[in-house]
């Protein structure tokens, strides 16, 4: 038994010690370009402020500010993980209207900087797509669609992440098609301890959810990384990878978010073909919202 024990607590060590030093690269990577800028920035601005033209101090300014928000999200997403980790993170539960929610996301995805520069050089061209099909994969119109029970913030937060995925992985642009249909499925027992972000449990029933797949043209994952981009500071290591930000947080957040709804999320992919991200969420329940334990 003592032997089990140390085997568990060696385990726990080799997988801290592993965090840490996936941390430390993480960060040591991430943080550099932007404290380069400002740095770069401050310092000129301080040494040439007399010589520099009005536009060009403007400029310099605007750099700065972009690379503290790049520092700041850097920090609230760290934050962010940490307070799912810890399950202290509070989910306000109300019907969602998924399609005005995806609307709104794609709308946002189109304004953002890598609709028009996803990768820095190449300027790229998206087209978004928005259906809703029926139970049976039939074309369907948006009243159909059942409200989903969960909490819009967090919601459109996976969903904002999963879109700027596609957008960041896709060099070529290509089609981003976003697809609702309700359907059901096994998913696990509510009311258990769902903090850990796992979806395997001992117990499952048979509920109506609604799908949402995201669908781009991208880059793709190969089939060793499918389960692993779901782990905290897990990239696939690419070229591309190399050149878009990150932190490998993204989708560790996504999977905390959709297992306090009791749902699923996956991804299916073909190398050089693109990928699919896939979300199953619970409906609302029939009878009154009150009455469920979520
Ligand atoms: P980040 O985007 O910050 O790298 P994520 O957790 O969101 O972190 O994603 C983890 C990794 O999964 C990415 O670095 C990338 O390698 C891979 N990935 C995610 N979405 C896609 C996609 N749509 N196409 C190809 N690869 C993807």
């Amino acid at each position: 038994m003592d032997t089990i024990d140390e085997m568990n607590k060696t385990d726990r060590a080799d997988e801290i010690d592993q965090l840490k030093s996936d941390l430390l690269n993480t960060m040591s990577h991430e943080l550099r370009g932007p404290l380069t800028s400002i740095k770069g920035y401050t310092t000129t601005l301080l040494r040439f402020d007399k010589r520099l033209r009005r536009e060009e101090q403007r400029e310099f300014l605007e750099a700065i500010r972009d690379a503290t928000d790049t520092l700041s999200a850097i920090v609230d997403h760290l934050l962010e993980m940490a307070q799912f980790e810890a399950g202290t993170i509070q989910l306000s539960f109300a019907p969602v209207d998924f399609y005005h929610l995806v609307q709104e996301a794609i709308d946002t995805a189109e304004r953002s900087r890598h609709y028009t520069l996803a990768t820095g050089a190449r300027p790229n061209f998206f087209t978004f797509h928005l259906q809703v099909r029926d139970e049976h994969g039939l074309p369907a119109q948006p009243e159909f669609l059942p409200l989903v029970w969960g909490d819009q913030r967090r919601l459109r937060e996976a969903l904002d992440t999963i879109l700027d995925n596609a957008l960041k992985f896709s060099p070529d642009g290509g089609d981003i098609l976003v697809t609702l249909r309700p359907t059901s499925v096994l998913l696990p027992e509510p009311s258990e301890n769902h903090h850990n972000g796992s979806s395997l449990h001992s117990s499952s029933v048979e509920q109506p959810v609604l799908e949402i797949s995201i669908q781009d043209q991208g880059i793709g994952i190969a089939s060793d990384h499918l389960l692993r981009i779901f782990d905290r500071f897990q990239r696939v290591d690419t070229r591309l990878t190399r050149e878009v930000n990150g932190l490998g947080l993204g989708l560790t957040l996504c999977k905390h978010i959709v297992a306090l709804h009791h749902g699923r999320l996956w991804t299916e992919s073909q190398p050089g073909k693109g990928s699919t991200f896939f979300i199953q969420l619970p409906l609302v329940p029939l009878a009154s919202a009150t009455t469920i334990d979520l």
